[in-house]
């Protein structure tokens, strides 16, 4: 018998017929022994229509509120499934992240898990019922309720996976395992048996949404055992291994991409000491967080030219303080570009592989493609492309490194 926390994200839960469906899967490990503590997202689409609605009444939520509102979302699925599961003869009892005492910080919109009491959800699990709990939210030490970010419901799984000292995390999502790159992008993506749990982390935090980052990083500080897999089909799925081999026996493990970046770039600002600093001074004071920087060295060396790439919803903020930085730099000119793409190929084999780069900028290069910014890492390289060459540069990449689904003649 073991104890399995079970995270069904909105597509699973998206109807009626959905939730049914996760409750037989639900009763199906109980069934065969296991304890189980099922995590649920809100119904798809619903955390964008709430959204919507306060941006109908308010530009800029108050964040607070808007915590309140987003995570109604989630106490909707829960009541549904529980409903299920008595439905189906599985004792079971819902909880809100504030019931289960989900303990976080107070940063509204994009709280921290602190620490989570499992005192409660162990006395129901000995009293044989399954126990459903609301992701995405959380209470601070005020009884605020907060919120974890999108895609929080993974992080509550694992940080309850963590608290709970469950045997395995199970992220039920709408494809059956982690991929060498977005399905959606390029159909030929190969689901990878195993990841292992650095390649997970540079993918989530490179764009691939399939697990949220902060759950990556909380099942490696907990070593808690994490599984990807389809709430549709049967299947292992994809494990997340802690084994630092290359697990894959592979140079790339897959390709990541995002695509709310933007760039801008400030040209003709004095040469000198402390100018990073004070470029990037006041855009963090700004709280924007800034991800690729680019200092080109001055052809006349009095001036140099300085780009940085940030979050699409920070462009505006950044472009505003950056026009008023140039202005005491008496800089020659502020530009901003909005239509660019991250694309990034990420993989353990790297570091024992030469010569990846350049078959990255060859491949690139085949098909037109402008490379706009460089960044790397030890098992990372990511570029800066136009955004309209988004697709192309992910297959392109996919076939240049063999990624491919083996065909069988
Ligand atoms: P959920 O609502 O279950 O949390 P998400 O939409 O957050 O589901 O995550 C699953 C989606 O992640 C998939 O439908 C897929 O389009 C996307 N995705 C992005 N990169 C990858 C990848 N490398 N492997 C698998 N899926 C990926
Ligand atoms: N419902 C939240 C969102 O849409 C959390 C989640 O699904 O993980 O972001
Ligand atoms: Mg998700």
């Amino acid at each position: 018998m073991a104890l399995i926390v079970q995270k069904y994200g909105g597509t699973s839960v998206g109807s009626v017929e959905r939730i049914q469906a996760v409750a037989q899967r639900v009763k199906r490990s109980r069934d065969q022994g296991h304890e189980v503590v099922v995590v649920v997202s809100a119904m798809s689409g619903e955390t964008d229509r709430l959204i919507g609605l306060a941006h109908a009444i308010q530009p800029r939520p108050v964040p607070r509120e808007l915590d309140v509102l987003i995570a109604t979302g989630e106490q909707v699925t829960i009541a549904l499934l529980a409903m299920a599961l008595e439905a189906v003869g599985c004792p079971a009892r819902s909880y809100t992240g504030s019931q289960v005492q989900i303990r976080t910080d107070s940063a509204h919109n994009k709280a921290r898990i602190r620490d989570i009491d499992g005192a409660r959800v162990g006395s129901d699990l000995e009293a044989g019922r399954v126990v459903v709990v609301a992701g995405f939210q959380g209470i601070d030490r005020a009884g605020n309720i907060t919120t974890l970010g999108r895609g929080g419901s993974d992080t509550s799984a694992v940080a309850m996976a963590a608290a709970l000292k469950a045997d395995e995390c199970q992220i039920y999502t709408d494809v059956d395992g982690v991929y060498t790159t977005d399905p959606r992008i390029e159909p030929r993506a190969r689901k990878l048996d195993r990841i292992t749990f650095e390649e997970m982390l540079e993918m989530a935090s490179l764009g691939s949404k399939v697990l949220q980052i902060r759950a990556v990083e909380f099942a490696g500080k907990y070593r808690v055992p994490l599984r990807v897999l389809s709430s549709f089909s049967e299947g292992e799925g994809t494990l997340i291994s802690f084994e630092e081999e290359n697990v894959e026996d592979a140079k790339i493990a897959g390709i990541a991409f995002a695509k709310d970046e933007a760039k801008l770039t400030v040209l003709g600002v004095p040469d000198q000491p402390g100018i990073a600093h004070k470029i990037l001074g006041p855009i963090s004071e700004a709280n924007v967080e800034v991800d690729m920087i680019v200092q080109n060295v001055g052809s006349d060396n009095a001036t140099t030219d300085f780009t940085f790439t940030v979050h699409r919803n920070d462009y505006d903020t950044a472009l505003r303080v950056l026009h008023e930085t140039a202005e005491h730099l008496s800089a020659r000119e502020v530009s901003g570009d909005q239509t660019i793409v991250k694309l990034s190929l990420v993989g353990v084999g790297m570091r024992s592989h030469a010569g990846i780069a350049s078959q990255m900028f060859e491949a690139l290069a085949r098909e037109g493609i402008n490379i706009r910014m460089i960044s790397t890492s030890e098992i990372k390289i990511s570029v800066v492309i136009d955004e309209k060459y988004l697709e192309l540069g992910v297959r392109a990449l996919h076939e240049a490194f063999g990624l491919a689904k083996k065909t069988i003649l």
